[in-house]
């Protein structure tokens, strides 16, 4: 009889745990599917170390003996019910993965082993119908667990190095005025009944310090764990909190006001898009015309839009790519700059195309970088022309690089620096209209 209390086998239980979870059989041979499509490892999960082959033919040989097998636990991705991440059963997925997908056989017959002869030294594929329906058939016991991506931490550093202080405890345990900052905000009413994320002081003591950081860098920058450490650290004395506490405080309250109730895409990630795109319209555009009633519509077609083109291929005539970058951005690596500012880029582009006649706040300025990319994508990236001249480019597609942005009715004109005032015109179109204007405004002096 084969001893199976292997130590790596063998796990802590955390059964106990106080967190909403949902518990799944899932059929080993449904693991393969499982592991390519909604299993997710995470960064600080990878192990280096893998397991020898012994270990992984011991637990396939558990499996056929239908002997205890530990449970798996997942965290249930914030921003998409489909995706779980792997928190304890790394080595065990993978070594069924790898018997099933054929690079390890059976053991050959060692002391430890207790499965028949005739299967000795076979791979998964070598067995018979029988033999493979019965590794196929053992089910396994995933749960799936719901909490925020502090438990998350939590949770695996109890799963795998007892139980220190989590990186919300951490923030907790520096006193200052960051930390003051941060509570006070925290307490704002949007809070209470709006997000769809769990309400725990930790989690939203977590969004409150992210959107603190990138007030005070007033700029996109990564806002990960390491970052909000760095500010509860570096602003233990914090002479501008006020100012900043501000800021944030009035967008809160915008978002507050334009939704009226919880709204299940408002996630984390969508707070600071959101936070990000509200601080920038507000700084560059005029936006007193726009109702709070609209901006919820804005946010809301946007968000159902997402969702409509989640289901849609690539080779679907209507696929919107940017919406699909967005989704892509909000699922990996969704707090890193680079991720928060391409993300903000495609929801301003949107904007401006709902509410194209919107100016910037200084009318004498020219046409926003954001305007300029969304006069360039409405006019589908081609010269728009000039009547009477003909263009040397036609109808070639031209690179953002290469293109002039004109106000279709001149600034000189009194003409404004809106999306549907801007076309793209190819230089030679703009150096040709620029100077007939210049004339025509000559002949009218
Ligand atoms: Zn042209």
């Amino acid at each position: 009889m084969g001893c199976v209390c292997t130590p790596q086998i063998v796990r802590r239980d955390l059964t106990n745990i106080n967190m909403e979870k949902e518990k799944q059989n899932i059929q080993v041979g449904m693991v393969l599917h499982y592991f390519k499509s909604q299993i997710k490892i995470p960064d600080v999960q990878r192990e280096d170390t893998a397991w020898t082959l012994e270990q992984k033919q011991l637990l396939i040989d558990s499996i056929y003996n239908n002997y205890d097998i530990p449970k798996f636990y997942f965290r249930k991705d914030d921003a998409d019910d489909e995706i779980w991440w792997l928190l304890d059963g790394q080595q065990r997925l993978t070594a069924i993965t790898n018997f099933l997908e054929d690079k390890f056989a059976l053991d050959g017959g060692s002391d430890v082993t207790s499965i028949p002869k005739e299967i000795h030294n076979k791979k998964f594929s070598e067995l018979s119908a029988k033999e493979k329906g019965k590794i196929n058939g053992r089910s396994l016991d995933f749960v799936v667990m719901v909490c925020s991506e502090e438990e998350e931490e939590d949770l695996f550093l109890r799963l795998n190095k007892g139980t220190p202080l989590n990186a919300a405890e951490k923030r907790n345990a520096v006193k200052g005025d960051f930390k003051d900052l941060v509570k006070k905000l925290s307490a704002h009413a949007f809070f209470k009944t709006k997000i769809n994320f769990p309400s725990t002081r930790y989690a939203v003591d977590g969004v409150v310090a992210q959107l603190c950081v990138l007030t005070i860098h007033n700029a996109i920058v990564d806002i990960k764990g390491k970052q909000i450490m760095d500010m509860y650290v570096a602003k233990k004395r914090f002479p501008e909190k006020d100012k900043i506490e501000k800021i944030v405080s009035a967008s809160l309250t915008w978002m507050n006001q334009v939704f009226k109730k919880k709204e299940t895409y408002l996630k984390k990630y969508s707070l600071w898009s959101i936070f990000i795109f509200y601080n920038e319209i507000k700084n560059n555009y005029s936006i007193s015309s726009i109702t709070k009633e609209e901006f919820f519509e804005f946010f809301n077609t946007f968000e159902t839009d997402r969702q409509k083109n989640n289901l849609k291929t690539e080779d679907d005539s209507s696929f919107d790519r940017d919406l699909n970058t967005y989704t892509i951005l909000c699922v990996n690596g969704s707090d890193s700059q680079q991720a928060l500012f391409k993300r903000n880029s495609i929801l301003i582009k949107k904007f401006l195309t709902t509410f194209p006649n919107i100016e910037t706040k200084d009318s004498n300025r020219n046409f926003t970088s954001a305007q300029k990319e969304t006069i360039y994508y409405l006019c589908d990236q081609k010269c728009q022309g000039v009547p009477r001249f003909k263009c040397p480019v036609n109808n070639d597609i031209l690179l953002f690089e290469d293109v002039e942005f004109d106000h279709i009715k001149e600034h000189a004109d009194g003409g404004k620096s809106t999306v549907d005032n801007g076309q793209v015109l190819c230089k030679a179109c703009h150096s040709h209209k620029t100077k007939s204007s210049i004339k025509d405004r000559e002949k009218g002096k």
